[in-house]
């Protein structure tokens, strides 16, 4: 494929006491390089599986992985383990959303990016300090020189999640993998953090994949937005047709619920009604079916397609509802809803 990264058709199932849960379904995704995509939704929607899905991170079992994941031009599902840990330790930068529990609380934090450093690049340690220091001041940790022998609990939780940025890109990735880095942190720190990760983008010309449950965030950050929901994507588009635009019910849901359209004008912030159902026991209907205002009987039928609403055609606007497969290039409902 064209793409730095292609996902197609992944599904992840978890095969647990309670039954199997259909934690990510049917997704199809692509990020180019220079390219920030966000993906959102609550917890539960499969955001973090399929990011993990992406370097082979979901434990197997209790997990069973499928579909393909092209990253330049190899599948890293079907890759040697070899090749897919030199991507990872190469290519592919990971932040996770706990820094205490991805530093190593015993090792000081300059050591911990010069060790990340020198996993993959044959240089001297006295050259790893001098760009671990370059990168701590990078990510903005200010008086890097003196920090460099700071412990992890020394620092704030701002300042260690810039700790983890700076090792994530250690080995200056073509792809950046972050889920809810910045939910800890006060919003002037986070602001300051999703500026870093522009910034860096444009310089380093990296791809950029960035979970949210935050609709500011998306606005701060992202050139693309995918929304999750219930293991399904069911929109993807360019951020700005996202908040213009919106197609899916459940996105409408999410953007009405957003403080300052619905909350600052004095009226009660709800976020989308109901629950999401249970991924071990679904029915074939469309997933978001009991929440949706618009649901009609034929979303009973199964889980819709993806269609491409009326009029949009640069702007990779893809919905999965019903409600559009009038549109030009609707392909029909599928039949890969639960059974
Ligand atoms: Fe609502 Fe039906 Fe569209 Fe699902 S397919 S989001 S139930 S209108
Ligand atoms: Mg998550």
């Amino acid at each position: 494929t064209d793409h730095l990264l292609q996902i197609e058709d992944l599904d992840v199932t978890f095969r647990t006491k309670r039954g199997d849960v259909e934690a990510v379904n049917g997704i199809d995704l692509h990020v180019d390089a220079g390219e920030i995509l966000c993906l959102v939704g609550e917890s539960g929607s499969g955001k973090s599986v399929t990011a993990q899905s992406i370097i082979d991170l979901v434990p197997q079992p209790p997990g069973e992985i499928s579909g393909r994941v092209w990253y330049k031009g190899q599948d890293l599902r079907t890759v040697n383990s070899a090749e897919l840990r030199r991507v990872r330790a190469d290519e592919v930068g990971f932040i996770f959303q706990d820094p205490m529990s991805s530093l190593n609380p015993v090792h000081t934090v300059g050591r911990q990016i010069v060790e990340a450093i020198r996993a993959q690049n044959d240089v001297s340690k006295s050259d790893a300090r001098e760009r671990a220091i370059e990168l701590m001041e990078r990510v903005g940790i200010s008086d890097a020189g003196s920090r460099f022998g700071d412990y992890p609990f020394e620092f704030s939780g701002g300042m260690r999640q810039r700790v983890m940025i700076a090792i994530a890109l250690a080995n200056e990735p073509d792809l950046l993998i972050a889920d809810e880095p910045t939910t800890a942190l006060d919003v002037t720190i986070q602001a300051q953090v999703l500026e870093l990760v522009r910034e860096l983008r444009d310089e380093l010309d990296m791809a950029v994949i960035w979970i949210t449950h935050d609709f500011g965030v998306v606005a701060e950050i992202a050139d693309h937005v995918a929304v999750m929901y219930a293991g399904n994507v069911v929109e993807t588009a360019d951020v700005y047709e996202v908040f213009d635009d919106p197609k899916h019910p459940y996105t409408r849901g999410l953007l009405e619920s957003i403080p300052g359209s619905a909350a600052e004008q004095g009226r009660r912030l709800t976020p989308v009604e109901g629950e999401p159902p249970d991924l071990t026991a679904l029915e074939p209907a469309c997933r978001f079916r009991d929440r949706c205002p618009d649901a009609m009987p034929r979303c009973e039928d199964g889980m819709p397609a993806t269609f491409v609403p009326d009029g949009d055609g640069d702007d990779r606007h893809e919905v999965r509802c019903y409600l559009y497969d009038d549109a030009p290039n609707a392909d029909g409902p599928t039949d890969d809803g639960p059974t």
